[in-house]
């Protein structure tokens, strides 16, 4: 599929999915081939109101450019006069947000599967310049099988090789020390968050956690990690969390290391799928 080949009576509509800041997610079919995908249809009214043009113009250019089982893809978009719509790979278990609230923390095995595959996909979008920046359990869904996918392109930036970025963006829980203090970074912020991340798939919420967004900033620049005794967690996996929460960003473990980890090696299942 491409830009500007498709109109909206090529599809049947189905189900209501959820709805976003920016617009409505549908179930719908491809009439000729049948394909099951998801339908976002974003107001043009909304984009302008918010001046979010440049930013979906980088998410759409950014997503549709990568093809990674655990990126989702952004197969198409094409507008009218009022609306955009986004052509994407439909995630039918949802957020991956939502099954950790419902399950509270995961177990090792699951928790691994996932970090594993956001090492995969992040090992993919850095060699393709992409750092996404904006890693967090809401931008991640699950596809029939419970195959982890990133989604939500919008803070990602497109890097010229070796470039560094200076914009302070992202969610404050899941930030760098660098892009708290609005220093320069490079592609080593997503893997600090990766580190978050395998904490929070663990433990059920964040390692910097607090009351203000200060003492999150101050926790974050100080790497005030500390882990619970309850639920128990095994020493590889408290390892590998240390080796990502780093300050300095040259010595955390890149994504080809993480999948090299003990801790991953032993618990994560390769087909990626999670069936507990
Ligand atoms: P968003 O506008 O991206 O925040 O999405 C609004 C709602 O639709 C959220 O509940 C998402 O989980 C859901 N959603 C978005 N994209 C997809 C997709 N490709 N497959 C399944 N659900 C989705």
């Amino acid at each position: 599929m491409a830009e500007e080949e498709w109109f909206l009576d090529e599809f049947e509509i189905g189900r209501f999915i959820g709805e976003g800041k920016f617009g409505k997610v549908y179930l719908a079919r491809e009439k000729q081939s049948g394909y099951i995908v998801a339908l976002k249809v974003i107001f043009k009214q909304k984009l302008e109101k918010y001046h979010f043009h440049e930013h979906l113009r980088r998410e759409i250019e950014i997503q549709h450019s990568l093809d990674h089982p655990n990126v989702l893809r952004l197969f198409a978009w094409f507008h009218d006069e009022t609306r955009i719509f986004l052509v994407l790979e439909y995630a039918a278990q949802g957020e991956l947000y939502k099954l950790l609230r419902n399950l509270h923390h995961f177990s090792e095995k699951r928790a691994a599967t996932y970090v594993a595959s956001l090492a995969k996909a992040l090992a993919y979008c850095h060699e393709n310049n992409v750092i996404h920046r904006d890693i967090k359990p809401e931008n991640l869904l699950l596809d029939f099988e419970g195959r982890l996918k990133i989604a939500d392109f919008g803070w990602a930036a497109q890097l010229q090789a070796h470039a560094k970025r200076q914009t302070m963006c992202g969610t404050i829980d899941y930030l760098a020390p660098e892009m708290v203090q609005n220093k320069e970074h490079d592609q080593t912020v997503d893997n600090w968050t990766l580190g978050i991340l395998c904490y929070e798939f663990l433990y059920g919420f964040p390692p910097f956690e607090a009351e203000d967004k200060y003492d999150t900033f101050k926790r974050i620049l100080k790497v005030d990690v500390v882990f619970p005794s309850s639920p128990p967690v095994s020493p590889e996996a408290k390892d590998l969390i240390s080796k990502l929460l780093v300050k300095d960003s040259s010595k955390r473990l890149s994504p080809q290391k993480i999948l090299e980890h003990p801790w991953i090696v032993q618990n994560a299942d390769p087909s990626g799928c999670t069936k507990e």
